[in-house]
């Protein structure tokens, strides 16, 4: 499932081919994703100039003249830019052709992904209510520590919470957590103030370094698959379950949390 770092490194790769450049048709051969794309797609957006791509969350907004197109990629949508008029595979849902000749095409086998249309993204309903993005400022180790006391829930559900911040999904809070020593399982409302610092430091930096390993495969936007590849970076513990802590030596355990798989290592973390 793409999460944010995949998420902002198709922005950027898709970005500078988009911007700028003027919406000549939009085709839809599929249009039942998780939401069908709105009817009218097509009418709305073409003779449009996009003005720019930005992200929020795991959305992507791509700013036109009188509004926006919202995309999530679901589970598995990728963007990436072919020349007009390409046959189109399989799964291959979606073209906004520009008038530079080149379209950006959606592609989504398991249909989960949207393409929707609003005159305001960020109020949108879907967008209105998340927390702040993780590497601003506005996400920092004292809001974490604000916003869990009195919260029994266990840590590892409570930072992939939405409200709380947007973007720590199942791989970077698991390794988020190894990094900072807090056993995923602890009730968010007993860690204190400064494990929460080194917690959300964490968090930065490992979002961060994944969007700059991202930053290596910018071309796989044009003419590639449009899948970023930089699954390789090195896991401590995500999808390590019974194998060696690479700090410890010990045996990393796994546990349900939140109905997601959680792998920790008993020494490392507390
Ligand atoms: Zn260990």
């Amino acid at each position: 499932m793409p999460e944010l770092p995949e998420v902002e490194t198709t922005r950027r790769g898709i970005a500078p081919y988009l911007e700028g450049q003027r919406v000549s048709r939009v085709i839809v051969r599929e249009r039942r994703l998780r939401w069908p794309i709105p009817e009218d797609l097509d009418v709305r957006l073409s003779g449009q100039v996009i003005e720019c791509v930005e992200r929020r969350a795991k959305y992507l907004l791509i700013k036109a003249e009188t509004g926006s197109l919202i995309s999530h990629l679901g589970m598995s949508g990728s963007l990436r830019l072919v020349e007009c008029g390409l046959p189109a595979a399989k799964h291959e849902h979606v073209d906004i052709e520009l008038e530079s000749g080149l379209a950006l095409r959606y592609t989504d086998p398991r249909r989960f992904g949207a393409l929707l249309w609003s005159v305001d993204p960020l109020q949108h309903v879907l967008l209105s209510k998340l927390g702040p993005e993780p590497l601003t400022e506005l996400f920092d180790g004292e809001r974490l520590y604000q916003l869990s006391r009195g919260r029994s829930m266990a840590v590892k559900p409570f930072i992939m919470d939405n409200a709380v911040v947007v973007g720590v999904g199942n791989i970077y809070a698991t390794e988020a957590l190894f990094a900072a020593g807090i056993d995923p399982r602890r009730e968010a409302g007993t860690i204190s103030r400064a494990r929460y610092l080194k917690l959300t430091a964490a968090i930065k930096r490992i979002l961060a370094h994944a969007i700059e390993r991202g930053g290596t495969t910018l071309r796989d936007f044009v003419g590639g698959d449009g899948q970023p590849g930089y699954f390789q970076q090195e896991l401590f513990v995500y999808g390590r379950g019974g194998e060696f802590c690479k700090n410890c030596g010990s045996t990393l355990r796994e546990v349900k949390l939140g109905q997601r798989a959680s792998v920790y290592c008993p020494r490392c973390q507390r």
